[in-house]
């Protein structure tokens, strides 16, 4: 596969699996580059051959099956019956948190429904900043929900051009974060199996970043991030 991440040079990464043949795909690559070269279009957009990554190939373990028993602790009505986004009722946060149950694509009006009970104090959380004018922000946090937002409002009220919202609240909202809201879009939850759960926090934030179209106005994300799904 391709990707846009760069190096060093302006071309582009060619991320394969390691094995014997490694060496010998890498050759064949270079030795043809001059096939895309010979496009006037390809030559402009990839004016360098790519340069080769590679992952580790699948090894024993990873081909080993652990076990896995079901949890088959009764669950209580809390776990069972809440999802959606709520306000913890303790914070100076809660009065930001929009409470719902599901939550729309606001350019095409389709509906998702949040897949799990999210609060201020939520950790592993994909959310959302809206603005009164509506334009909104696609980010993800490990820490608490609540303790994210702060930084975003801290940032608005400081004029911090590393964050979009801010610098969108300085142009049109007085650089004053109280009408800034949020919402939470996906919990990435611990499995019973383990697995990365932060990689997969970043896959699902880039994942809704593509979804919403995040990066056109009035989304105001400036980057996507692929390397997550490497
Ligand atoms: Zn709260
Ligand atoms: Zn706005």
């Amino acid at each position: 596969m391709f990707s846009v991440q760069n190096r060093n040079n302006n071309g582009p990464c060619f991320v394969t699996q390691f094995s014997s043949c490694a060496s010998k795909m890498k050759h064949i690559m270079r030795s043809n580059w001059k096939i895309i070269h010979s496009d006037p279009l390809l030559r402009e957009v990839f004016p360098d051959p790519p340069m080769t990554v590679f992952k580790r190939a699948p090894s024993i373990k990873d081909k080993l099956v652990k076990s896995f028993l079901p949890d088959t602790k009764e669950r209580s009505w809390l776990h069972k019956d809440l999802w959606g986004t709520y306000k913890c009722g303790s914070c100076k946060h809660c009065e930001s948190i929009i409470p719902c149950k599901t939550f729309l694509d606001l350019r095409t009006q389709k509906e998702y429904k949040t897949n799990g009970f999210i609060n201020c104090n939520s950790e592993y959380v994909v959310y959302r900043l809206l603005c009164p004018c509506g334009c909104f922000y696609v980010g993800r946090t490990k820490r608490k929900l609540k303790e994210r937002f702060s930084e975003h409002k801290y940032a608005i009220q400081t004029n911090n051009e590393d964050y979009p919202m801010a610098k969108h609240y300085r142009e049109i909202h007085h650089s004053d974060p109280s009408s800034l809201k949020v919402q939470g879009i996906e919990v990435i939850k611990k499995t019973v199996r383990g697995g990365d759960r932060l990689k997969r926090l970043l896959q699902r934030e880039t994942f809704w970043i593509w979804s919403f179209k995040a990066m056109e106005y009035p989304g105001l994300n400036e980057e996507i991030d692929y390397r997550p799904f490497l």
